[in-house]
């Protein structure tokens, strides 16, 4: 298949008071408060305009405020349902997320040597999904496709220690 262009720009800087109007949208017409940590931790991770776990953002949002790992777990899944976050890919058993305000349907390739993560759209898999669903009956509202392996760079140096798996 043909890969397109593979987006490494950072995408929608300028959209942070958007995306977090949209999430505070999505709290209030759900019966959420607007908290100031929930607004601090979405700044935080919209802020973000890379691939991230927990753990990453727990450090960074430390150096600055007093926020606990739970309350952003307890953040997560209400800003992935507003639809500015998303979930990526497992590795070492977590997840990690990526915004998704604003930006395309992408896949991902990741290196499990050096782990690097790159990004890429190929229009062919919406239509694979879409075949597939169609055949099964079944009503599809999205899919994920993960390409693990070893980079260019790092082909040609020691195969990882890890397997891959999501
Ligand atoms: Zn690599
Ligand atoms: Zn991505």
């Amino acid at each position: 298949m043909s890969v397109t262009k593979p987006s490494q720009e950072k995408p929608g800087c300028g959209d942070l008071s958007k995306e977090l109007g949209a999430f505070r949208t999505y709290l209030k017409s759900n019966g959420y408060r607007v908290t100031r940590e929930r607004e601090a931790i979405a700044e935080a991770i919209l802020r973000n305009h890379e691939h991230f776990d927990v753990d990453e953002l727990f450090m960074e949002l430390r150096s600055r405020k007093p926020i606990s790992k739970a309350s952003i777990y307890r953040a997560i899944p209400l800003m992935i349902k507003s639809g500015v976050l998303t979930e990526v890919y497992m590795e070492d058993g977590h997840m990690h997320y990526e915004k998704a305000y604003g930006r395309e349907h992408h896949s991902h390739l990741r290196c499990l040597n050096c782990r690097r993560i790159f990004e890429f759209s190929a229009p062919e898999l919406a239509q694979v999904e879409k075949r597939i669903a169609r055949q099964e009956g079944f009503k599809s509202l999205g899919h994920k496709f993960e390409i693990w392996g070893l980079c260019s760079n790092c082909q040609g140096q020691i195969a990882p220690a890890k397997g891959g798996g999501s």
